[in-house]
């Protein structure tokens, strides 16, 4: 194919596969990236012997897209131990693996988190998902989420003592009133394969796909202001100009027509505390059912030794919803990491504060897919990035090799 300029504005997840693809089709996409580093919402930070990730994120090795586009053996993936520790005021006791073999846990064990009528539908549920395509979850009925529980017959006690916690911190809000197709799929994931982080951070996944690219160029430090058909300003005032460009970001920020039309973002606090050893000791997330700033926890260092080399182990809060400021909120999570774990307050070293304002884009119509005609919103004018779908790893690159392939369709059909 003939030289053709092709931006990408964003080097997010969304924009490194579109690139990727772009390059699959025989073109050399150059990328436009606010900041200095690749991966957006997925990054990870070295601070004094800790890898901090932004956000207390996972990726899961059943997602059909991260199978295609990642090599999990060079990550290095550690996979947490499926199920929970769950905190019961000053007590705590361990679920294993409701959501892959709910029959196997032990009646006692099971009985502090819900019925045995619960366990039995845990267990049809995942019959039944594993049966539906990820297409069929999506384009199956939308309720919210805490709805669809009660409609299916699960108990009181097993919604707030498991789902509630769980998958708040996966929906980052506090009411599930997110669509029960995310509950599904999220639900058929987990039943499926493991949550998994890299071993040395969530950043080295957009670092990965960084690293498969070979003709496209980045440029960071090159926000761009606005996108006006193929005529792209960046912040400088500087003007380019496009063949095709992919939006990889949501498009208010760069189309100002579009502002208001997206519904508010899911933002999310994440507290990271350094301790002599970890309380939990195993790779195991760690939830605190009830009306708690601290709705789930981790030691990083437990699921992959590298995230702390400094002989501290490094425990991941997070908090949804709080509007409390920093040095407040530190000391109220510390008072309530005392109360769950024994552990006096002020053992628990403060080492940094996440406050991540866009967290999750709040998808009203949640999709797997869209066919690629969906992707072009204007002549010459591509849009990709999890809003366009649902908030998750999967969603971030199906939207870019979607757009990339519309891209490529566009130029053989004008030919
Ligand atoms: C705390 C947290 C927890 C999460 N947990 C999970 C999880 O457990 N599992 C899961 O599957 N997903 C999770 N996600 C979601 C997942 O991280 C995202 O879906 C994915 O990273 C989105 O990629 P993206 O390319 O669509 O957008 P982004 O990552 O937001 O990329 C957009 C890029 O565009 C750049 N940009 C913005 N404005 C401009 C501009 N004007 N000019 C140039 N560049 C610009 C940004 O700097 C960024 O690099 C989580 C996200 C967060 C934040």
């Amino acid at each position: 194919m003939e030289e053709k300029k092709i931006y990408i504005v964003g080097a997010g997840l969304s924009g490194l596969i579109a690139a990727l693809e772009l390059e699959k089709g025989g073109l050399s996409p150059i990328l436009l990236e606010a900041t200095d580093r690749v991966g957006g919402r997925m990054k990870t930070d070295e601070i004094d012997g800790f890898r901090l990730d932004h956000g207390f994120q996972v990726l899961n090795t059943a997602y059909p897209e991260a199978k295609k586009y990642l090599d999990f053996k060079a990550l290095g993936l550690k996979n947490f131990d499926p199920g929970a520790v769950i905190f019961d005021g000053n007590d705590s006791y361990v679920i294993t693996d409701p959501l892959r073999s709910p029959l196997k846990i032990v009646g006692m064990a099971f009985s502090r988190v819900g019925t045995f009528l619960d366990k039995v539908k845990m267990f049809a549920l995942t019959q039944e998902l594993k049966k539906k395509s990820n297409e069929e979850i999506f384009s199956g009925p939308s309720v919210p989420t805490h709805q669809f529980l009660k409609e299916y017959g699960f108990s009181d006690q097993i919604i707030s003592n498991f789902f509630k916690p769980f998958f708040r911190g996966i929906f980052l809000e506090k009411h599930l009133n997110t669509s029960s197709r995310m509950f599904e799929f999220v639900f058929k994931m987990f039943s499926l394969g493991h949550a998994a982080i890299p071993e040395k951070g969530m950043g080295e996944i957009p670092e990965m796909i960084k690293r498969q690219l070979s003709s496209s160029r980045i440029y960071f430090n090159s926000p761009v202001k606005t996108v006006e058909g193929n005529i792209i300003t960046l912040e400088t005032g500087e003007e380019l100009k496009a063949d095709r460009v992919i939006i990889a970001v949501q498009p208010d920020r760069v189309m100002k027509q579009l502002q208001g039309q997206f519904p508010p973002p899911r933002k999310v606090a994440n507290l990271y505390f350094s301790t002599q050893k970890s309380f939990l000791a195993r790779p195991m997330i760690g939830l605190y059912p009830g009306d708690h700033l601290v709705n789930n926890i981790v030691f990083m260092d437990d699921v992959s030794k590298a995230y702390s080399t400094n002989g501290r182990s490094l425990l991941s809060v997070t908090v949804l919803e709080s509007d409390l400021p920093e040095k407040e909120l530190i000391k109220a999570v510390q008072a309530e990491l005392e109360v769950i774990s024994g552990v006096k307050a002020e053992y628990f070293k403060h080492v940094k504060s996440y406050y991540i304002p866009y967290a999750l884009p709040q998808v009203d119509d949640l999709k797997y897919s869209i066919p690629y005609t969906e992707a072009k919103v204007f002549d010459q004018v591509y849009l990709a990035g999890d809003y366009l779908l649902n908030g998750s790893i999967n969603a971030a690159m199906t939207s870019g090799r979607i757009a990339a392939e519309a891209v490529i369709h566009s130029f053989m059909s004008t030919h």
